[in-house]
Order: structure tokens, then C-alpha cells, then sequence
């Protein structure tokens, strides 16, 4: 006992411990002995206790589902393992004995008891645990999507810079915070990723231990990560032999986490038996389940209110709702409707709508079926046959992306992001690879079998062989037909999906940029950039590709030719360099030209892209000549740097077959000299000249490969515009909290704004508060700021100082797509689109039911005239909404807010095209739909707003009255000689 006692006092982990403890450590501790290949602990079970290695070695492994086992390193003598699972109440790594080790074994549960009891124990253990930091460090590597070569090294490199927060003191700046554990009895998986919000409802204490969470430095982990190289898979690294695991899943050992108080994850299989019956509690349980699965923190209450409330508004949950919310969690999805045969093909994860229930489909399996997460019942399998017997009309369904939440923050941006694009789909990846082989192969069969008609029929006349010759001839043009058309239709296959898949990514990327990213840029010139995807996607997949290929033959045929004729083999060669000189002085000027022409027809489509579609001002401006001349202007300097362009790639090309060509004739005369001293046969030097034109004709498509090379380079950094630009919502956005339903009071504080870096402050201090439900007018001259302070509101422009709040929340921590779901705001120049009134009222609430729609068309006062257009809600509208008068737009784009139902409503001269009469039937209106809700309306027209609770007047980015109608008039400030002068001048 003495002894044991010892040994505990004299390991450096337990030196500052208290007598009591070490004394409860020792009662039942007990010395254990593992052979070779024994585990102390598994994978997915908690140690039998905290141990220290008296002799001997443990090896760590991390072991996770269907992936090959990881090598972490090993634990030596006088180290302790165990611990982790003590204070964590998680299982972790696997250990495993690989020589004979002695440990001295302290249970569980004396460990446990002694650590909720002793400070000085607690105090000890107060520090990152090597396992917790690596199986929480893998963890947020997969989250990120970043898998690195050497996770043992990176592992212990940052060993040193994690620490562990005080889970009641203020989060850490910089630094991820990641909870390890015990894992509280809320849904919070363990190493989530914690925001201040979600850190604040930790509680301090489970199950008697304190809460742990373990941080290390952004920059750190950034640092680290850029010194590895990141591999697809990162079990397969260090991936060790399975008989190098001899007795792993031999027996299970170690102690059951609920037998010690501690919470577990709820199986997959049980997860889903919640019996959820209502379709709120549906949809939350699929979405707890992804939200598990990709290990995202979400508040499970705000997404249950949020959910409420929708179905509540609707009147029902829809799918497209529940997809709105995972997509603000940063899911991408997709609506769908699927046959069941689509269903067993479909990748899961996918939402369904089935029998009135949300349920998941997890796994697809091709013909034989699929496996539905069911959250009323559980798991179900279904056959293609059941899934066809209960679903003959097919399905309508979610499928579900990882989006955003698997995406890095610092995305690097080049040729290589194409790659994993085309990576996905290995099949018809390696098709076009195959054809292309194929094709090459049969290319050399023609060269090859008009030599031996000439060698062997023609020169020994030799009959009996020309039909044979013929037979092979036509059965390869058969094939060389069959595979070439095989590659077209592969390669068509793989480019359309590639463009489906890239295409969405980069309009995804483009639409959550913010306001500003296109205030400073033409449309056209945005489109120009994005439409370069696709020329990237086509060198790719037509030249890049190809290249590979001829290279690789240019090399086979190298060889042979080595093998016939060293000498010629040297001419063949020798041109190489050439080529490649001639390559490296045309580039800089190639490049310049290209980056020329690009801006030209940038500039060009721009132009046009801008007339067009303000053809109205144009032709009423007589301005059409003047606009063609422009334009050609442009485009004559285009066409001419696309001239010199072709003249220097023509330079290039044609110098370059001039090399090859004198080369030809070198190696001609070479050959003859070499025949003449019988050194080479005839045959050979046909051979040697066949073979040498398939290597020579591979390096010159290389020399016009540069250019398209170049070409791509620049076509790459136009993308690049558009995908490095950062979006208005980044990976915070996802831990951002979801907008609560909200009452209305709306604060600034202290809030600047000016638009760019300099120019003058647009909103100066704004201190403001806007009580719920409050009508609020807000005037003031042209320019003095109006737009720009709504438009803080809703998040279009982020303020320079100060702090926007609606009951409370900071603006800035709420998820953008819920807030501006919100928020119905109708800008000074709302637009329609191309599409029926109906479509155009219904834009953001695609499921509102018609009396619905004709509801919210009476408050916007637009029933009446909708109704006298010639298909009434039918009518289709051209773009941008031409065939309604200015009027009678801005009256559908107010129906489309109300419509949306909003908590808050912002309407910026919505109104201005209205008669008065007309405008203040609307007003009144909405005053009346809108009773308890926040309205704020600006208006030139200051008579609308006599009935307003309070009015606001503008100057220079200042709020310098502020009261009712009646106060202002009395204060006889700027509003009140406004008025008069309006009054006066009969704009009643
Ligand atoms: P109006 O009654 O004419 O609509 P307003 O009060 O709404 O005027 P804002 O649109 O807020 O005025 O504009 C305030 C100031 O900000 C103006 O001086 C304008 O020049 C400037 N401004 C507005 N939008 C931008 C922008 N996108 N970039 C740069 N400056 C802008
Ligand atoms: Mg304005």
C-alpha cells in the first residue's frame, strides 16, 4: 500500500495533490499487467480509469467508423492515461500495449469521486489533456474539411498552445473555443465550436466536474495548417495494417459513461424514435440530426420558435421553409421532386415531405432501396417496390449540401479549386481519360498499317496479307468512330456536371456578397467574370486533359525511338528546347495582350449590357447613335488586341512549325547518311519519322497550350474577383443567432456611416429610439440620409461606429436571412421581374394562398386595378415589370412586403408615384394592417404623415426634429416651413 502510495506521490502529475485525495486514489488502486497487443481502452468507450505506466508503452490510436485506424504516438513510462475520460466523461483514443506494460490502475469510480471532491486534484488536472486536444483537434480538421498528412506531428506541435478557459469568464479574441466536455444534457455536441452566445448557456458544472472547454490561438492553428500539406483522406496517411491490431476489437473493455452520471449521444438509430408528431418537432429533429452529423452548435429552442412562428404565419410548414432555415445555418439545398427509383440514386442526405411527415433519407443504395430516418417511428428500410407501392406520384424533397458549413474561411482561390470538382465524379472522370487512350492507341494503328501495306503487300508482293491489313484497318476506323464518340458524349456528361456544381457554387459565392461589391462594379463586367467559369471548365476538360495524355505517348514513343536510333532520337529532342525559349520570350507580351483584350470586352459588353436595359432613357434621349459609337469604340479596341493577339499566337505557331519542319528535313538527310552507311534500314527511318511526328506534334499542341494557359491564368483571376471577395456573412453567420421573433423596438446608437473610406460622415452620430409598433415618418431634403438609414437596418451597409439593436439584439450577432426575413423592406427603387403579378406578389412567400395574396393586395391598394388588367392576377409582366405604370409597380412591390408579413416595416418612398389621395388611402391602410408593428415611412409628401406617432426630420446625416405633427408644427423648426410651403403650394 505504501508502495502504491509512492508511486502516486512521486509522479509529477499529482505533486501538488492533497494527502486526502492521493489517500482515496490508493484505497482501491491495483497494479495490472497488459501482454502485447492488449487494449487498455477502446475507441468509444471511457478507460477503466486513470492509470500510470510503471513499465512498458501504450500506443493511441484514433480509430472513427469506416475509416482505417490512425497511429498517435505512443504513452511511455511514468505518464499517466486515463484521465482524459475522468474529467471529460467522453470515451477517446484507443490504447493499446505494444510491449508488456505494467500500469497501476486507479477504478473509475474512486477517480471520479476523488476529482468532484478534492480542489487541489481538480487543480491538477486543470490543463489541455493530450488526448482531448488531438480527438477535438481531428474533430475541427474534418469540420473544416482540412485533412493534413501528418496529424500525429501537427497534433503535437500544438500540444503546447492550447489551454483551457475559465467557461465563466469572457471568451477568448482570436482563438477557437471548443467544448470538451462532460457533455452537458442540452443537445451541444461535443467539440462543438463555441460562440459567445451559445458559451453563455454552457453551464459551469455536469455531473459534479467542471465544464472544460480548450482553446488555441486562430493564428496558431492557421500557422500550423499552412506547414502541412492537406490529402484527401487523412486516415489513409498513417494508416496503419489491420494485423498490426491484433487483439483491437478483441474484447471490450472500460466503463459505461451513464454508470458515472455522465450524458451520452443518442444513438443514430434512436435519434430519429423521438416520436415527433407534429411537423415542428419533425423538422427539428431532422435538422438536430444534420446539425449532429456535421457537428454544428445550434440553439434548438430558437430554431423550434423560429419554425413556430413561420407555421404559425403560414398557416402550415412547408419544405421550402425548413430549407430556408438550414440554409441560414449554412446548409446549401435544393428542391426537388423525385419518383422512387430517383430516390435509391439520389446522394443523401435529402429532406422529404412523406404522408404529411418530415423525414430523412439517409442512405440510398441504388436498386435495393433506402434507409429513412423516420422522427416518429425511427429507422425504416424501404424497397424500391414499397417505396413504388406507396409513393406512385413521387415525392417532393430537400437535398441537402453541406454549403458553407463545410467550406474554410481562407479559401484559396486558383486552377486547383477546379480540381476536386471533377474529383467527384471518378467514373466518368476516368471514362474520358480511357477514350482518350483509346483514340491515341487507334491513331497509331492508320500510320502503322499503311507501312505494312506498303513494307509487306506492296514491296513483296504480297496479295494474301492485303485483306487481312484491310479487315484489322477497317475494324480500328469502326472503333476509332465508336470511341470518339463515346468521348464526346462522356466528356459533355462531365462538364455539365461540372458547370451544375461550380456554377452553383459561384453564384452562391456571388450572391452573399455584399451591397458594395456591386456598387463598385459594372454588371456587365461581373458577368464577364463569372461567365469565365465556364471557359476554364472547357480548357480543362478539352485541353488539359488531352495534354496529359499525348505526353505521356509522346514519351512511349520516345523510348522506341531511342530504341531504333539514338542518333535521330537527339534531332527529335533537340526540339524541345527550342519550342520552349521561343515560349518563354512571346509570353510576357501574350500575357499583357490577353489581360488587354479581356478588359476590352469586359468594357464592351458592359457598355451594351447597360444600354440595353436602360433603352427607354436612351431612345428618349436621342442618345442611340451616340451609344453605338461608343460602344464600337470599345469593341474596335478589343477586336484589335484580339488581332494582335492572333498575329503574335500565328508568330508563335508558325516559328514553331518551321523548327519542327527543318527539323523534319535534318532528320531525313540524317537518316540517309545513316542508311548509306548501313547503319539504318528504310523501314526504320519510316519509322522513326511516323514515330517521330507523333512526339513532335504532342510538344508543338504544347506550345499553343501556353497561350491557352496564359489565357486560363487570367481567366482565373477574373473568377477570382468574384469568389476571394468576402461575403456579407461569413462562417460566423452559422453560429450567429437566429432572429427571434421580435416586438419592434429599434435603437441606434451613437451610429456614424460614411460610403468608402473617406467622403464625408452621411449619418453623424445617430442616437435613436423607435418604440414597438411605433408609425414613424421620416423626412428631410434629398441627400440628407434617409436611405442610408433604413438600409443600416436591414443590414445592406454596416454602420463605421456604433451599434444597431432590435429589442436588444445586437443586429450584427443575428442571422442575416432571418433578420432580413423579418424585415419587409421596400426600397426607394423596388423591382419586378418577369413573371404574372401573382409571381411577382408572391416572390419571397411562394406558398401564400391566393385570398391571402389578395389580402395584402387590398392594403397595398392594388386589388382594384389588378383586377381591371386583362388576365387579372395572370397577367404577365415584361421585365423589370414594363406594362404597369410607375404607380401601379410600386403598389405590387408593397403588396409583395405585406404580404410577407413582416415584424418590421421599412417603406422608402414607396409610395412616391401615388396621387395623394391614393397615397394616403395606403398609408391609412397599412397604419390599420400594421397596428402593433414597427413601421417606418419616408415620404416626401409631409401631409401623409399628419396622423404618424412621431416624425422624424433629417439634415446632413443628423436627426434634428423629432416629435408628432403637432409638436413640430408649434416647434416652427425646418418641418414646420416644409409643411407650410407644401400646403401653400397645394401638394396636399
Ligand atoms: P432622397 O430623399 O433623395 O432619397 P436620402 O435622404 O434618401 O435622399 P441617401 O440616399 O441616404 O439620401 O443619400 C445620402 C447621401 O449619400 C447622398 O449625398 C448621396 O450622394 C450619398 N450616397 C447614397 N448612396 C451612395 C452610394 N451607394 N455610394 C456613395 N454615396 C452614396
Ligand atoms: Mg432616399
Amino acid at each position: 500500500m505504501s508502495n502504491i502510495r509512492n508511486l502516486l506521490e512521486n509522479s509529477s502529475l499529482l505533486s501538488g495533490v492533497s494527502n486526502d485525495a492521493i489517500s482515496a486514489l490508493c484505497r482501491r488502486a491495483e497494479l495490472v499487467e497488459l501482454s502485447v497487443g492488449k487494449p487498455f481502452q477502446r475507441s468509444g468507450q471511457l478507460a477503466p480509469g486513470p492509470a500510470l505506466v510503471l513499465q512498458g508503452r501504450l500506443r493511441r490510436i484514433y480509430q472513427q467508423p469506416g475509416s482505417p485506424p490512425l497511429s498517435l504516438g505512443s504513452v511511455e513510462a511514468n505518464d499517466w492515461v486515463g484521465w482524459a475520460s475522468v474529467v471529460r466523461g467522453e470515451p477517446d483514443l484507443t490504447l493499446i500495449a505494444s510491449q508488456i506494460t505494467v500500469l497501476l490502475l486507479v477504478p473509475f469510480s474512486d477517480a471520479i469521486e476523488a476529482l468532484r471532491a478534492d480542489q487541489s486534484l481538480q487543480q491538477a488536472l486543470a490543463m489541455p489533456l493530450f488526448e482531448e486536444t488531438a480527438v477535438l483537434l481531428l474533430q475541427e480538421l474534418e469540420r473544416r474539411g482540412r485533412a493534413v498528412a501528418e496529424p500525429r506531428q501537427l497534433i503535437e506541435e500544438l500540444f503546447g498552445h492550447w489551454s483551457l478557459a475559465d467557461p465563466a469568464a469572457d471568451p477568448s479574441h482570436g482563438a477557437i473555443e471548443l467544448l470538451s466536455g462532460p457533455r452537458p444534457a442540452s443537445a451541444m455536441p461535443i467539440g462543438a465550436l463555441l460562440n459567445p452566445q451559445i458559451r453563455a448557456d454552457l453551464p459551469l458544472q455536469v455531473n459534479g466536474l467542471s465544464t472544460r472547454i480548450i482553446c488555441l490561438p486562430e493564428e496558431r492553428l492557421a500557422d500550423a495548417l499552412g506547414d502541412f500539406q492537406p490529402t484527401k483522406n487523412n486516415a489513409n496517411a498513417l494508416a496503419l495494417r489491420p494485423e498490426q491490431l491484433p487483439v483491437l476489437l478483441d474484447r471490450p473493455g472500460g466503463e459505461s459513461a451513464e454508470a458515472h452520471g455522465f450524458h451520452r449521444p443518442e444513438a443514430e438509430a434512436t435519434a430519429f424514435a423521438t416520436g415527433a408528431t407534429s411537423r415542428v418537432e419533425q423538422a427539428l429533429a431532422c435538422i438536430s440530426h444534420l446539425a449532429k452529423s456535421r457537428q454544428l452548435a445550434f440553439s434548438a429552442d430558437l430554431v423550434r420558435r423560429n419554425l413556430e412562428d413561420v407555421e404559425q404565419r403560414l398557416g402550415a410548414l412547408k419544405l421550402p421553409q425548413v430549407g430556408l432555415q438550414l440554409e441560414a445555418m449554412g446548409f446549401d439545398t435544393r428542391p426537388m421532386r423525385a419518383r422512387p427509383w430517383d430516390l435509391t440514386r439520389l446522394e443523401p442526405p435529402a429532406l422529404i415531405d412523406l404522408d404529411g411527415a418530415f423525414v430523412m433519407l439517409l442512405v440510398a443504395a441504388g436498386g435495393s432501396g433506402v434507409l429513412i430516418g423516420d422522427p416518429r417511428v425511427g429507422l425504416q428500410r424501404w424497397s424500391v417496390k414499397q417505396l413504388e407501392e406507396r409513393l406512385p406520384n413521387g415525392v417532393e424533397l430537400l437535398v441537402i449540401r453541406e454549403g458553407r458549413t463545410s467550406r474554410l474561411k481562407n479559401e484559396t482561390f486558383g486552377l486547383g479549386w477546379f480540381l476536386p470538382a471533377f474529383l467527384r465524379y471518378p467514373g466518368l472522370l476516368s471514362m474520358t481519360l480511357i477514350t482518350a487512350f483509346i483514340s491515341q492507341l487507334l491513331s497509331a494503328v492508320f500510320p502503322l498499317g499503311v507501312l505494312a501495306v506498303i513494307d509487306q503487300v506492296i514491296s513483296r508482293n504480297n496479295i494474301s496479307l492485303l485483306a487481312p491489313l484491310t479487315a484489322v484497318l477497317v475494324v480500328a476506323a469502326i472503333a476509332a468512330g465508336i470511341t470518339s464518340a463515346m468521348r464526346a458524349l462522356v466528356s459533355a456528361d462531365l462538364s455539365d456536371r461540372v458547370d451544375v456544381r461550380l456554377g452553383s457554387t459561384v453564384v452562391e459565392h456571388l450572391m452573399r456578397l455584399p451591397l458594395p461589391y456591386f456598387e463598385q462594379r459594372q454588371v456587365g463586367v461581373i458577368l464577364f467574370n463569372v461567365n469565365q467559369l465556364y471557359e476554364i471548365r472547357k480548357f480543362i476538360v478539352d485541353q488539359l486533359l488531352g495534354v496529359g495524355l499525348d505526353v505521356i505517348f509522346a514519351l512511349l514513343f520516345l523510348v522506341v525511338l531511342l530504341a531504333i536510333s539514338p542518333t535521330l532520337t537527339l534531332i527529335v529532342v533537340g526540339v524541345a528546347p527550342i519550342l520552349m525559349i521561343i515560349n518563354i520570350i512571346a509570353s510576357p507580351v501574350l500575357i499583357r495582350l490577353i489581360k488587354q483584350s479581356n478588359g476590352f470586352a469586359a468594357s464592351a459588353s458592359a457598355f451594351l449590357y447597360e444600354v440595353v436595359s436602360g433603352i427607354r432613357t436612351v431612345k428618349s434621349q436621342n442618345f442611340e447613335v451616340e451609344a453605338r459609337w461608343q460602344w464600337l469604340e470599345r469593341y474596335r479596341k478589343y477586336t484589335n488586341t484580339r488581332f494582335r493577339l492572333s498575329q503574335l499566337a500565328s508568330l508563335i505557331g508558325e516559328t514553331a512549325r518551321l523548327v519542327s519542319n527543318l527539323a523534319d528535313v535534318l532528320l531525313i538527310s540524317l537518316g540517309a547518311v545513316l542508311i548509306l552507311a548501313n547503319k539504318l534500314t528504310i523501314g526504320a527511318l519510316f519509322a522513326v519519322k511516323i514515330l517521330s511526328s507523333q512526339v513532335v506534334g504532342p510538344l508543338l499542341r504544347l506550345s499553343s497550350l501556353w497561350q491557352g494557359i496564359q489565357e486560363m491564368r487570367i481567366a482565373v483571376a477574373c473568377l477570382g474577383d468574384v469568389m476571394l471577395a468576402i461575403p456579407e456573412v461569413g462562417e460566423e453567420d452559422l453560429q450567429a443567432l437566429p432572429m427571434p421573433p421580435i416586438q419592434g423596438l429599434v435603437r441606434f446608437e451613437e451610429v456614424s456611416f460614411r460610403y468608402g473610406q473617406r467622403g464625408p460622415l452621411i449619418l453623424d452620430q445617430i442616437d435613436l429610439v423607435i418604440q414597438p409598433g411605433q408609425f414613424v415618418g421620416l423626412v428631410g431634403l434629398s441627400g440628407s440620409g434617409k436611405s442610408t438609414l433604413v438600409q443600416m437596418i436591414d443590414r445592406l451597409y454596416k454602420p463605421k461606429n456604433g451599434r444597431i439593436s432590435i429589442d436588444g439584439y445586437d443586429i450584427e450577432k443575428l442571422q442575416i436571412a432571418g433578420l432580413r426575413r423579418r424585415i419587409g423592406y421596400v426600397p426607394q427603387d423596388s423591382l419586378l421581374f418577369e413573371g404574372t403579378v401573382l409571381d411577382n406578389i408572391r416572390l419571397n412567400s411562394p406558398d401564400a394562398s391566393i385570398e391571402a395574396v389578395m389580402e395584402a393586395a387590398r392594403t397595398a391598394a392594388a386589388h382594384d386595378f389588378i383586377l381591371n388588367l386583362d388576365n387579372g392576377y395572370a397577367t404577365r409582366l415584361g421585365e423589370k415589370g414594363s406594362g404597369l405604370s410607375g404607380g401601379q409597380r410600386q403598389r405590387v412591390c408593397l403588396a409583395r412586403t405585406v404580404l410577407q408579413d413582416p415584424s418590421l416595416l421599412i417603406l422608402d418612398e414607396a409610395t412616391s408615384a401615388l396621387d395623394a389621395e391614393t397615397e394616403r388611402i395606403v398609408c391609412t391602410n397599412l397604419a390599420r394592417r400594421f397596428t402593433n408593428i414597427t413601421v417606418l415611412f419616408i415620404t416626401h409628401r409631409l401631409t401623409t404623415l399628419r396622423n404618424a406617432d412621431r416624425i422624424l426630420f433629417m439634415n446632413k446625416g443628423r436627426i434634428c426634429e423629432d416629435g408628432s405633427h403637432d409638436q413640430l408644427i408649434n416647434q416652427s423648426g425646418s418641418y414646420a416651413t416644409l409643411y407650410r410651403q407644401q400646403v401653400q403650394d397645394g401638394n396636399v
